[in-house]
């Protein structure tokens, strides 16, 4: 890799610039500690209402805890709802999640990574929660929202995988599709699904997509999903037929029939033989319950089933033989990645290019660790040289902006625990397990 801009330094690369960014990270880090503070006083202005009052948190209706909320969404302006959203946070930063909320005070751990932690905690067994925040907080700093989400579930679901199952029962009672409007005559649609519905159901409407992007297409790749979409929705033949006699109430009718989707799933070989309850993973989502996992391993030929196992599996390197990719390769990389590995990105490794990190022209290698998914318009924001990015062992990459700030970002999967889902040791299995069983799989492009 040179080292020289190609194109010579621009705006951003010179002193003020520099300067610019730095008071932009500042200001970011400021909001956190301010919002710290913020979370501080409410829970203050809430025990001071307990001991003045005797009033409990226990019943939502005690007209004390009213005044309260209605107090606090007075003063920030927000609906009373979303008071008591805050109350009920602002106690939890302060008396169960004290090291979060540390970390707000000193600007690493931003409000929105703070409430998703808290979030996921739910229901979670209270000495479970030390081990819960110490596992997932150092990432705080380090992964955009919808990262941190996925990884609260991976962890949430390692430490605790055997209530997954009737957590997920009773969660797939609410499922619905909501109408949301939006500016400009539009509005959006959104339906709250199984996992496996939800991520079959894009990668199915993907792939449909990808299938018409045809030479002289007009449409971009996201119009043409949107109009499938609304075609499949459209079209009553696609409906699904009535529960079957004797189907447990609000059951899901004859789900996944006729979906052809591609989408990877790990499952732990106990877990798919029935012989523990461990979470398996979607790839795109995160840890799903045993239970759902073995209905998708015995009833959908469409899901890549990858069984996953305790033991290390061989690294797929294939040196300087070939620049192309080889299929194996290809797959264990869409594992590890899962999105473009540019900062804060989050484009579906299906719609990425596989980039060698050191090109292969100045002698990189086609192995697993100089290379990386990128989108498209991050791989040529790397070709142009101004970022600069290194590859270190455990697929982490650190970027280096024109201004000369440093950022890393980590593979999608990591070993969740001892028992949990090791995306690590997938390569040998999933090289075994292709070979054994894989239905065909087109459509893939080439990189
Ligand atoms: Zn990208």
């Amino acid at each position: 890799m040179t080292t020289t801009p190609r194109d010579g330094a621009g705006a951003l690369g010179d002193h003020s610039a520099r300067a610019l960014v730095d008071r932009i990270a500042e200001t970011a880090a400021e909001s956190r500690r301010l919002s710290a503070v913020r979370f501080d006083l409410i829970d203050r202005l809430r025990l001071e209402a307990e001991i003045e009052t005797g009033a409990t948190w226990h019943d939502p209706d005690d007209l004390a805890w009213r005044d309260l909320r209605a107090e606090v969404a007075a003063a920030m302006h927000v609906h009373e709802k979303t008071a008591r959203t805050d109350i009920e946070l602002a106690r939890r930063l302060v008396h169960d999640f004290a090291a979060t909320l540390d970390g707000m005070r000193v600007g690493t751990v931003p409000e929105t990574h703070a409430r998703v932690l808290v979030e996921h905690s739910a229901g979670l067994a209270q000495d479970l929660w030390p081990t819960y925040e110490a596992e997932l907080l150092p990432f705080a700093g380090l992964l955009i929202r919808s990262r941190f989400e996925r990884l609260a579930r991976e962890v949430r679901a390692s430490l605790d995988p055997e209530t997954l199952i009737e957590r997920h029962r009773q969660a797939l009672i609410e499922r619905r599709v909501a109408v949301e409007a939006a500016p400009d005559g539009m509005a959006w649609i959104g339906a709250l699904l199984s996992a496996e519905d939800a991520i079959g159901a894009h990668a199915a409407v993907s792939g449909i997509a990808r299938g018409l992007m045809v030479d002289g297409e007009t449409r971009t790749r996201s119009q043409v999903e949107a109009d499938v979409l609304r075609d499949l929705l459209l079209d009553a033949s696609g409906l699904t037929p009535s529960a079957e006699p004797g189907a447990a109430p609000g059951a899901s009718p004859g789900a996944r029939r006729g979906l052809r989707p591609e989408v990877l799933l790990h499952v732990p070989v106990l877990t798919a033989i029935g012989e523990a309850d461990d979470a398996a993973s979607l790839e795109g989502y995160g840890p799903i319950d045993a239970e759902t996992a073995r209905q998708l391993c015995a009833d959908a030929p469409g899901f890549l089933r990858i069984l996953t196992d305790p033991e290390d599996g061989a690294t797929l390197s294939f040196g300087r033989t070939t620049y192309r990719v080889p299929a194996e390769l290809k797959r264990y990389l869409r594992v590890r990645d899962e999105v473009c590995r540019f900062v804060g990105c989050s484009r579906s490794a299906e719609h990425c290019d596989i980039d060698h990190t050191v090109p292969w022209a100045e002698d990189g290698e086609t192995v697993e660790n100089n290379l990386a998914h990128l989108c498209r318009g991050h791989h040529r924001l790397k070709e142009r040289n101004r970022w600069k990015v290194h590859h270190d062992p455990g697929a982490v990459l650190t970027w280096t902006s024109p201004t000369g700030r440093t950022y890393e970002t980590r593979p999608a999967s990591r070993p969740v625990s001892k028992r949990g889902p090791r995306i690590g040791a997938a390569p040998r299995a999933m090289t075994e397990w292709l070979q054994s069983t894989a239905p065909p799989t087109a459509g893939h492009p080439d990189f």
